[in-house]
Order: C-alpha cells, then sequence, then structure tokens
C-alpha cells in the first residue's frame, strides 16, 4: 500500500490506476479503500490526470453509496433530506430512482454526482471514493467519468446545438480533437442530425433534450446521470428521451441513473429504486427492461415544439 502526498491517492492494487502527473508515475486505487487521504490543498494549478480501467475479471459498483446523510440547514431548522442511503449500481445497469417531491430524489443526484458534499457516509464512484479527492479532482472526475442531463437542458443559448456539443468537449480538458465520427454516430442515434446548426430556441423541447444527451455523451462518460430528464416535455417526446437514454445505454453501454417522479418512465429502467422521506424504502425491477424501443419514438425533427 503506497500513498501519493500529491495527488492524495491511496493505491493498493486493485482495479483502477489514476495517473499521478506529480509523479509521472501510475498508482492503483483500490475501490474497496476506506482510508483517506489527509485534508488536501487547494489545488493552485490543476493537473489533468485520467483514469483507465484495468481489465478485471470481477465485477464491482461503478457507483457505490453507504450510509449517505446530507442534511441541510435552513436558519435555525435542520433539514435532513438524504438519510442513510446505501445503494450499489453496477456497471451497465440502467436504474431510476422515484419518490414525490420533497423525498430527496435530487440532493442523492447532487451527492452521488459529486455536486455536493455528504454530511457523513460516502460516494464511491468507479473506484475511487469522493472523500478521498480535493475539490479540483473531484471536479475533473466529474468531468472525465460522468455526463449528467438535466430538467430545463441547461443548453447555452447563444450557441448553436453543435457548438453546445463542442463546449462540452473544450470544458472536459482532453487534448485531442472532438470526435466527429462520433459525434456523427451521436447525432444519428439520437435523430439530431440536420439540427446541430440550430440554435436551443429554434429546437422543440425534445430536441433539445436530445441536443443535451448527446453533450452528455459525446465525452464518453463512464455513468450519465439524469435528473427528471422528461419533466419539461409532453408525453410524446418523454417517450423520445426515454428511448434516447435507453439506446444509448444499451449501444453505448453507459450506466445510467435517472431520477423521477414519473412511475411511468422509471418503468423503462431495469431497476427502480423508491424513495421516501430521505430513504430508499422499496426496490423493484422496471416493468420493461428489455421492451422494444417504443414506435415512432422520434418526432420528426421538423414537427413544432408542443411542450409546455
Ligand atoms: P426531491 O428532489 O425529491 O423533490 P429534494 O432533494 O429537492 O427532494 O429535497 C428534499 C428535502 O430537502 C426537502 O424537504 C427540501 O425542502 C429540502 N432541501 C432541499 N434542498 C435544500 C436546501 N438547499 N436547503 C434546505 N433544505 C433543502
Amino acid at each position: 500500500m503506497s500513498f501519493c502526498t500529491k495527488c492524495h491517492a491511496f493505491a493498493c492494487g486493485d482495479l483502477h490506476i489514476l495517473r499521478c502527473p506529480s509523479q509521472q508515475r501510475s498508482v492503483r486505487i483500490s475501490p474497496h479503500s476506506d482510508r483517506r487521504a489527509p485534508a488536501p490543498e487547494p489545488d493552485p494549478e490543476p493537473a489533468a490526470f485520467t483514469m483507465e480501467h484495468v481489465p478485471s475479471e470481477a465485477t464491482s459498483p461503478i457507483i457505490l453509496a453507504e450510509n449517505l446523510t446530507k442534511v441541510y440547514a435552513a436558519g435555525r431548522l435542520q433539514v435532513t433530506a438524504v438519510r442513510g442511503v446505501s445503494l450499489s449500481i453496477e456497471p451497465g445497469e440502467f436504474v431510476a430512482i422515484v419518490g414525490p417531491s420533497g423525498s430527496g430524489k435530487s440532493t442523492l443526484f447532487y451527492l452521488l454526482g459529486g455536486l455536493t458534499r455528504a454530511t457523513s457516509g460516502r460516494v464511491v464512484i468507479d473506484g475511487v471514493d469522493f472523500a478521498s479527492l480535493s475539490d479540483g479532482e473531484r471536479t475533473r472526475l466529474r468531468k472525465h467519468r460522468i455526463g449528467f442531463v438535466f430538467q430545463k437542458f441547461n443548453l447555452l443559448p447563444t450557441l448553436s446545438a453543435m457548438g453546445n456539443i463542442e463546449i462540452a468537449w473544450a470544458v472536459s480538458g482532453r487534448k485531442e480533437p472532438l470526435d466527429l465520427k462520433y459525434l456523427d454516430h451521436l447525432s444519428d442515434l439520437l435523430s439530431i442530425q440536420g439540427r446541430l446548426q440550430h440554435r436551443p430556441s429554434e429546437l422543440s423541447g425534445g430536441e433539445q433534450q436530445r441536443v443535451a444527451i448527446a453533450r452528455a455523451l459525446i465525452t464518453r462518460p463512464a455513468i450519465v446521470l439524469a435528473d427528471e430528464p422528461t419533466g419539461n416535455l409532453d408525453t410524446k417526446n418523454s417517450e423520445a428521451v426515454l428511448a434516447m437514454l435507453l439506446r444509448s445505454n444499451r449501444e453505448l453501454g453507459q450506466t445510467t441513473l435517472m431520477i423521477t417522479h414519473n412511475p411511468e418512465a422509471a418503468s423503462i429502467a431495469g431497476r427502480i429504486l423508491h424513495m421516501r422521506d430521505g430513504e430508499i424504502v422499496r426496490e423493484e425491477k422496471g416493468s420493461r427492461p428489455d421492451a422494444a424501443l417504443p414506435a415512432n419514438a422520434v418526432p420528426a425533427s421538423t414537427s413544432a415544439p408542443t411542450e409546455v
């Protein structure tokens, strides 16, 4: 077991390699290590690290949460949004987390995506414990391993669809040029060919969400986290977006975790976790885990926007 004092990574020989730029060498990261690095120094000059899988016979969870709790301070009150949640998601799974408003879904999403810190418990993403990383390292892990899809699409309005995808590639810090063949493949998969030169305001909501999915997928993240991806869409566009998420999960192999309050949307997943009052209270199989993609799921790209 060794420990890099500069990049704060413990190494004990299993599954993953984190290339440590400070020492010009690779160190192995254990997905099971519960040792913590000392409080990391702020990153004055974030070094680019890359993470690689080491082929392994054993499957281990790509997302692991152990006893996660998040307490918000709301004035003099404390709100426990997530209480003692443990879950384990295997590579390639499509999992939905469903629950009523206020049940803690978004907070869990932020915790699993490394967008907020847990009050207690831990999140291990692809073998790396978020708590062992500095803020800069956590950001880089997110950029390299996780693609986010949000309810409100979050596309930059002054850029074309193509510009939005290109900028996601640029901020991911990769040195190689955007893989145009892969972009072609994604555009085909998501049926947004012919729409790439348009600005978001010229696209229907369903098209905007599919561009947002392309933006999330362009960096080939291992994990896609989608927060209410159909929340702003009408039924037809919702079906199309769900079909695209399912197809990308199957064809590109991304592990997909979708938060939704809509049980029908959740049913597309292979596994459904039900949340209530900050806890996962029930787990069930999706009713359509192997369903065929809905016929005519993708509305014609020229169709008029119909969503609210
Ligand atoms: P959901 O996504 O299921 O609607 P949330 O995770 O948004 O649930 O919220 C869970 C609980 O935490 C709610 O009671 C909500 O009011 C509270 N909450 C969420 N964010 C904050 C915050 N930043 N400050 C205080 N309370 C919050």
